[in-house]
């Protein structure tokens, strides 16, 4: 049976250590940082669970339901499979939830498509990574992961730092495990996952070999802290005057590993650089996990899409041809990315073993576009929307007050629209738009992937020259400075 929301609510209280102004979150589904992110997931495991979402596949395993983002594609009709389930996730949060639980379940198909991988280190790690891979897919368990060391001094590798074990890093090599201390940025929906995936995907440098691993490990594992970020639901007034913050903050942590235990069944790279780069590369475990985040970001811009244009229908601006061309201009960025999207799945191969991985060429141009279009959108957005997106009432409770309603519901409504509509439309706007849940979203689309220059140096490696070269190369061979001269003569 498919996990329900109910249970993986009442999974969230299993003693792990959250950590938010100064204290330890007692109740995660109840905490006002955590309780709308926790409703939305909930909600995620009930809508994989219904049949007619078609959002699951049987488990070769079990034979019972497990989500299709675990399954390893070997056909393109797999891949077409797992991206309409996926943006069925995606829609269901308006693609503002990038650390679903779709994401990590990518990344690890990816792995268990490669076994040979990570056996060059022993058929052991091998086994963990298949078994590990198991064991997820078939409890339907919802990963998160920190893959960056923390940003101390990045100018120096972390063996360098003043201090080792800033960065994590084995402390500890034990007969069943191992011990890792130092802390990792930045694990998104770490805080309502079920497992952190710890390791690090930023190249390593020799004498780094000690941070040079790829582990597993459940929330509630003694040692693990997560340090999150401001909670953008927490102060907020209302679900309608913060429709997204309250509801699809999935919050950012630092986590700290205190001498964390691992047992060797969930360590898959062990103090190896060349494996823990190429998991990710060498694997399609970064593709496949960033397909994923493009099927995502799609459904976010066609929201956004959605939303320009309700506002401009509000106030009558669609009717003038200078805003339906910029309309056009709006849904043709937006359209660059579902176009990418599908490119690579039509144009996907099959790798060495059989299984099928989406175009690179395609998904890291869109990965690398992603920063410039997704300002370019939401510069459009607020072109569009004028003063609407700030002349609204400081809150609910406006309407709620003799004195303010009939003011309020006098001067803020449009033709047909009536204030309460109105200002519901604006305020959801604004949250997508100029929000703190809006920004954070910014440096998100921004970073999510890696650092910019580190995204745009893979769309360069993964083009793949041959057609463009061939095409200089047969221009340049159709004339000639000899053909030219005898011309001349
Ligand atoms: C909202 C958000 C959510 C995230 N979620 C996750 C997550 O779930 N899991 C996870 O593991 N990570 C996550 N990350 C972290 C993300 O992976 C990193 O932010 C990203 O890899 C960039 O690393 P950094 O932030 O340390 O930037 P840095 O590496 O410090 O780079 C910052 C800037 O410095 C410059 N720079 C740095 N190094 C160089 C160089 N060698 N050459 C030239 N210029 C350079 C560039 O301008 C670069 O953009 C998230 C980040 C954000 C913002």
């Amino acid at each position: 049976m498919m996990r329900t929301g109910q249970e993986y609510l009442n999974s969230l209280n299993d003693g792990r250590r959250i950590y938010i102004d100064g204290k330890r979150v007692e109740n995660i589904p109840d905490h006002p940082a955590l309780s709308g992110i926790s409703q939305t997931i909930s909600r995620l495991y009930d809508h994989m669970a219904d049949p007619k979402q078609e959002m699951t596949y049987t488990s070769p395993k079990t034979g019972a339901p497990v989500s299709k983002a675990y399954m390893i594609p070997r056909s393109k009709e797999d891949l077409t499979a797992k991206r309409l389930a996926m943006k069925k996730s995606a829609d269901l949060t308006y693609g503002l939830v990038g650390r679903s639980p779709e994401h990590v379940a990518n990344f690890l198909a990816g792995f268990a498509s490669s076994p040979e991988l990570f056996a060059e280190a022993g058929q052991s790690y091998a086994d963990h990574v298949q078994q590990y891979y198991e064991y997820a897919r078939d409890n339907h368990l919802f990963g998160s992961y920190a893959i960056v060391q923390p940003q101390i001094d990045r100018s120096k590798p972390a063996h360098e730092q003043e201090d080792p074990y800033l960065a994590a890093g084995v402390y500890e090599e034990k007969k069943d495990g191992i011990v890792l201390r130092g802390a990792q940025m930045l694990a998104t929906s770490g805080a309502v996952s079920d497992f952190l995936f710890l390791s690090c995907i930023q190249p390593l440098r020799p004498g780094d070999e000690n941070y040079a691993v790829s582990v597993a490990i459940p929330l509630n594992t003694p040692g693990l802290k997560l340090y999150l970020r401001r909670g953008y639901a927490m102060d907020k007034p209302s679900t309608y005057d913060y429709p997204l913050s309250t509801r699809f903050d999935e919050t950012d942590a630092l986590a700290v590993l205190e001498d964390v235990f691992v047992p060797w069944e969930q360590v898959f790279v062990y103090c190896n650089i060349d494996l823990t780069y190429k998991q990710f590369f060498s694997t399609p475990a970064h593709n496949f996990g960033n397909t994923q985040a493009q099927v995502r970001f799609v459904s976010k811009l066609q929201f956004i899409a959605g939303l320009v244009k309700k506002m401009t229908m509000t106030t009558g601006t669609i009717k003038m041809p200078p805003v339906q061309g910029q309309l056009g201009e709006l849904i043709s960025r937006i359209s660059v990315f579902e176009g990418l999207l599908l490119a690579a799945e039509s144009t996907a191969k099959p790798n060495k073993n059989g299984v099928y991985v989406p175009n690179p060429r395609f998904l890291y141009s869109a990965m690398a576009l992603q920063p410039q279009l997704n300002n370019s959108v939401l510069e459009l957005a607020r072109e569009l929307a004028g003063g609407g997106l700030i002349q609204l009432p400081s809150s609910y409770k406006d309407f709620a007050s003799d004195e303010t309603v009939k003011d309020i519901q006098r001067y803020v409504q449009s033709p047909g629209v009536t204030a309460e509509e109105r200002v519901k439309l604006y305020k959801l706007a604004w949250d997508i738009i100029g929000s703190e849940f809006a920004g954070r979203h910014q440096q998100y689309e921004r970073f999510y992937g890696g650092p910019p220059f580190v995204v745009k140096g893979q769309a360069y490696k993964y083009y793949g020259f041959e057609e463009a070269d061939q095409l200089v190369a047969d221009c340049l061979d159709s004339y000639s400075l000899e053909e030219t001269l005898q011309e001349s003569i």
